[in-house]
């Protein structure tokens, strides 16, 4: 069965014209749909037409198997597509705005060895719809007087953004559309691991959005050990794609860069190391995220933990001092599985107990 979520409005409009209802129906539905109504409860159109798109097509938002609040806010959600499908999304609220961050994959496939989502692989894609889904969710949950709905997007939940393309390209048509909740492609983010092609072939769609790139090493050699795909494509490779993403859109790069130690030792944050990342990427417009490494709380071996305050710090200002924009971002939701993809990881080995 269709899922509604991943119409445009002009579809919706074609659907609807067998059934010789007035052309502003779809316009009604549409916008109903858009901010989180659902199908039942779009009572400005006739019941029979509520009827009949539930009958045609899947209208359900994904279902919330967990919700986690943190002491700094942070909210964090199990939401399960078809019952078994589970995937995260966390929303980050800040003095700009409230940030959504997305799933774009059940699992994921890249497996790298810092995160959750990658465990057990790659389960499918999402639609564009039902990406878009978790977002319209989330702004009814969240919107009230007092609060506003989601402001910014980031597609750094479970799943490899470019390794699902078509999909994902759909899905940022949809969530910056006038027709829906027009959120602008300069308020969204994208996370990708590194695959060079795809970040080519985004880079000639000429967006608005923000590329993040999740670099985490200086060197191939350092970054092959904790991200399989640094295998396939070098970091000059990388790089190069990244000068050519900011060559076609005019936006500036992220680098997102987790700081970890290994057996008690800087794994990629010593000083050395701060000066060999900030010559990889000095001299083109971009600025390096530092993150202290989100531990895998689930996970009593780990072999990579986070660096003390004071090796984070004097790391941050290594690369400041060699000439490139750095901030530390500051951790939060801590205190709820915030690493990306442990909850659900928790929640799947649960039920496998
Ligand atoms: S960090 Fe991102 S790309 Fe890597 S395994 Fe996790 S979800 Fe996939």
């Amino acid at each position: 069965m269709k899922y509604i979520y991943d119409l445009s409005l002009e579809e919706l409009k074609e659907v609807l014209k067998p059934l010789n209802v007035p052309q502003f129906r779809a316009g009604q539905v549409y916008g109903a749909l858009h901010q989180g109504v659902a199908v039942e409860n779009i009572t400005n159109i006739p019941k029979d037409l509520r009827a009949w798109l539930k009958e045609q097509f899947d209208c359900n938002l994904p279902e919330i198997v967990r919700e986690q609040i943190s002491k700094d806010g942070t909210k964090k959600y199990l939401l399960a597509y078809q019952k078994t499908d589970l995937i995260e999304c966390v929303l980050l609220s800040q003095n700009y705005g409230n940030t959504l961050c997305v799933s774009t994959q059940v699992g994921c496939r890249m497996g790298c060895r810092f995160c959750a989502s990658g465990k057990n692989g790659l389960v499918r894609n999402l639609t564009a719809g039902e990406i878009l889904a978790q977002v319209l969710l989330i702004n009814r949950l969240n919107t009230t007087d007092k609060m506003r709905g989601v402001t910014n997007i980031v597609l750094m939940g479970s799943g490899e953004p470019l390794d699902n393309y078509e999909n994902v390209m759909r899905f940022l048509q949809l969530v910056s559309s006038p027709d829906g909740i027009n959120i602008s492609a300069r308020n969204i983010s994208l996370s990708t691991s590194g695959l060079v092609p795809q970040i080519k072939k985004f880079a000639d769609e000429k967006t608005q959005v923000n590329l993040c790139i999740s670099l985490h090493a200086p060197n191939d050699d350092l970054r092959q050990q904790i991200m399989p795909v640094a295998k396939r494509y070098s970091i000059k490779e990388l790089i190069d794609a990244a000068k050519y993403y900011f060559q076609q859109t005019h936006r500036r790069v992220i680098f997102e860069y987790s700081l970890m130690m290994k057996d008690g030792q800087p794994f990629n944050c010593a000083v050395g190391q701060a000066r060999e990342l900030a010559n990889l990427v000095r001299g083109f417009q971009s600025h390096i995220n530092l993150i202290n490494l989100n531990p895998l709380n689930f996970d009593k071996n780990a072999i990579l933990t986070p660096p003390s305050r004071e090796v984070a710090m004097t790391f941050m200002d290594a690369v400041i001092k060699s000439g490139v924009s750095c901030t530390m971002r500051k951790n939060k939701g801590d205190d709820i599985d915030g690493a990306c993809g442990q909850l659900r990881l928790r929640h799947l080995e649960t039920e496998n107990n």
